[in-house]
């Protein structure tokens, strides 16, 4: 086996090639750019060498960059990865030229599958079923059309460079032709500096159903069985599983014979993907045809691991090294049923564009058969030159029902909050009945869309009633550790048996969700509450805090837990299994006596200075951020209550406050 390996990509894939190649004692190389200097990915690695600035061209798909760095660092083979430079035959030339191992497939059976026509005509040698179309190299386009004529409207015009969707267009009718060639081939240009394209017939009610094919270097191959990734937006997968729902054994053996008959075809090597298309109308009746080869590890791999219990990238260095398929087709078996969703950075509601941000807080699930994939952790940064997936998260039960319900459970208990992310969009789909349902298909998403994007939705009593709840336990937990720590007996944090706020009737606490502003009004009674929000009836609530944030609640007879964590003015509330984000809008921020024109900006809580963000002589706006304090695990902005001079801060960055100390004086304009 291979002693070194270099891993030619970031993110979750390199941390995932990293994981297998320690575990079987091969020492690692991360390569990173100058936005990467601190990723997971090149802490993971043994060694790691910076390629170049933050742009992939400039460091990631810097072929002679990363080859350059295998041979300083002594890696006798490159992992590509997905994405980047795993699909590219001059790559994996350069490093067969250079005495490393690429571990991936030849050249050769990269380019064959790197068009998607040249790929269809070898395919429709080899006999396997393709989907009614054209695949020519005349481009004429009076031509296209008649062809585009003859295998009957809707038809799909794809870019024969394509990937990652660009360059596609569905064509519904005769009238819509002309432009949207027009379009897919500027598409095509301008992102594979290819414009030629493939005709062909657009099925409405597809499924999409890969096979993982595997191949050594003796010419054996096996297949993993299939993996349905049906569920798409933008033509990219976002919910993937295996095995297949309703796949009928024989369809199995036939799909999986055909995928094996195409690698056989190309004289492939490793890990590749078959992609069908499968027509799930009733008139298509389950026929399936070829739609491309992936020459390369899928981001969906994991689903094909946890039923098959192999470790593909284990499989990958294997072959590579020149050993055969560790098992044979016979010995292969399905054990139970996975399911994949992608968490990305991403706007659902903005029609899935990507987001960037810092990933301020972050809290993978865990439990027995569930799988997390991730490049990032909680403070990272999701930036604009790389893929805005966050993670995967892989679920295995027995049967499909239980790992729909554990799959439920991984993303409700997932903590995401910093940035937009689809998360709440995966949480619909787990828990859509017609996911449950099994009725997969490329519309899924668009068909449910009233359900699945249902637009910002106002936050419910209970996230109200948890945030304000969590203020008031953290704020108790200070007291009574102030009292215990003191060494007065006279001070009056000592004298608190528990919280002197119990000497008062209520609290109030105010939050900001969009245009509206919420009260939530806090009633002591005993060791319990009793809470209303807004002109709402007062609940009786019971509320336990546990460790980092966690929360046991009790309202009006529902027990939930919960967990707050607050972002600046931001608190983000997990109760039950609803994620929610309000603002706080703290009224005690500006106690001074504005009446008397008094300068007095005290803390309003006990609490820790982060950040001073003015200095004395500085002229301020109304609303202009003074101090950011630190206080019951969130921050608190203390800001100009009017428009004013700052005359002095009392505090830098680190100190201790206590409650109602003066962090500035503050001088009004008149
Ligand atoms: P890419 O290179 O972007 O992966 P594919 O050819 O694999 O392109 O197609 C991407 C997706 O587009 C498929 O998963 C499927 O959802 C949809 N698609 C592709 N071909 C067809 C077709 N003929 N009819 C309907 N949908 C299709
Ligand atoms: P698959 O067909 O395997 O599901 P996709 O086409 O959905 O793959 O995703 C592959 C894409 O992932 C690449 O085209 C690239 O944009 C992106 N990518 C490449 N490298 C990484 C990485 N390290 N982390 C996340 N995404 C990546
Ligand atoms: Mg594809």
């Amino acid at each position: 086996m291979f002693g070194k390996v270099l891993i030619a990509n970031r993110g979750e894939i390199a941390c995932r090639v990293i994981r297998t190649c320690r575990r079987l004692g091969i020492a690692t190389v991360a390569v990173y750019s100058e936005a990467d200097r601190d990723a997971a990915h090149v802490e993971m690695a043994d060694e790691a060498v910076l390629i170049g600035p933050a742009p992939a061209r400039e460091s990631y798909l810097k072929a002679d960059r990363i080859l350059e760095a295998a041979k300083a660092t002594g890696a006798e083979a490159v992992h590509p990865g997905y994405g980047f430079l795993s699909e590219n035959d001059g790559f994996a030339e350069a490093c067969a030229d250079a005495g490393i191992v690429f571990i991936g497939p030849p050249a050769d059976a990269i380019r064959a599958m790197g068009s998607k026509s040249a790929a269809k005509r070898i395919m429709e040698k080899a006999g396997v079923p393709l989907v009614p179309g054209y695949h020519g190299e005349d481009q004429d386009e009076a031509l296209l059309l008649a062809e585009a004529r003859r295998i009957g409207w809707p038809v799909l015009i794809k870019a024969t460079a394509g990937g990652g969707g660009k360059g596609m267009r569905a064509v519904m009718s005769e009238a819509e032709f002309a432009g949207a060639l027009a379009g897919a081939k500027r598409e095509a240009a301008s992102s594979f500096g290819d414009d030629r394209v493939l005709i062909e017939k657009y099925l409405l009610t597809p499924r999409h159903i890969e096979i993982q094919v595997f191949a050594d270097q003796s010419g054996d191959a096996v297949y993993l069985f299939e993996r349905d990734c049906s569920i798409q937006r933008r033509h990219q997968k976002v919910v993937e599983e295996a095995p297949a729902p309703g796949m009928a054994p024989e369809t199995r053996a036939a799909m999986g014979d055909a995928a094996v008959k195409a690698a056989q075809a190309i004289g492939y090597v490793g890990a590749g993907t078959v992609e069908f298309i499968v027509d799930a109308s009733a008139e298509g009746a389950g026929a399936f045809y070829f739609m491309e080869m992936n020459t390369r590890l899928q981001v969906e791999h994991p689903v094909t691991e946890a039923i098959t219990g192999q470790d593909l990238v284990e499989w990958q260095l294997k072959v590579a090294d020149g050993e055969p398929l560790p098992l044979a087709q016979d010995q292969l078996a399905i054990d139970g049923h996975a399911i994949e969703v992608r968490l990305y950075a991403e706007d659902p509601d903005g029609d899935f564009l990507p987001a960037t941000g810092r990933l301020a807080h972050l809290v993978p699930p865990e439990g027995e058969g569930v799988r997390v994939d991730s490049g990032v952790r909680a403070g990272d940064e999701v930036s604009i030159h790389y893929d805005p997936m966050i993670a995967k998260l892989i679920v295995h039960a027995p049967d499909r029902g239980q790992a729909i319900v554990k799959l439920r459970h991984a993303l409700a208990a997932y903590e995401v909050a910093g940035l937009k992310t689809n998360l709440a969009f995966l949480r619909r789909v787990a828990a859509h009945p017609a996911f449950a349902a099994a009725e997969l298909d490329t519309r899924f998403i668009e068909r449910h869309r009233a359900d699945l994007l249902p637009g910002p939705q106002p936050v419910s009593d209970r996230v109200l009633i948890t945030a304000a709840l969590h203020r008031l336990l953290v704020l108790g937990t200070e007291v009574t550790r102030r009292a215990a720590a003191s060494t007065d007996p006279h001070s009056p944090w000592a004298a608190a048996d528990g919280w002197r706020m119990n000497a008062v009737s209520h609290v109030d606490d105010h939050f900001r969700d969009g245009e509206r502003e919420i009260e939530v009004r806090v009633h002591f009674r005993g060791g319990d509450y009793a809470v209303a929000v807004g002109d709402g009836p007062s609940l009786p609530v019971r509320a336990t805090l546990g460790d980092g944030g966690r929360m046991t609640l009790d309202v009006d007879g529902h027990r939930f837990t919960a967990r707050v964590a607050g972002i600046g003015a931001r608190v983000h509330v997990w109760a039950a299994d609803e994620h929610a984000m309000v603002e706080r809008v703290d009224p005690f921020a500006f106690t001074g006596d504005e009446a008397a024109g008094g300068g007095r900006l005290v803390a309003p809580m006990p609490g820790k200075v982060v950040q001073v963000l003015v200095a004395a002589g500085d002229v301020v706006e109304k609303g202009t951020p003074l101090i950011v304090l630190e206080a019951m695990k969130m921050e608190h902005t203390i800001a100009a209550p009017v428009d004013g001079t700052v005359d002095a801060v009392h505090y830098a960055a680190g100190d201790l406050v206590e409650d109602g100390a003066e962090l500035l004086a503050f001088k009004p304009t008149e």
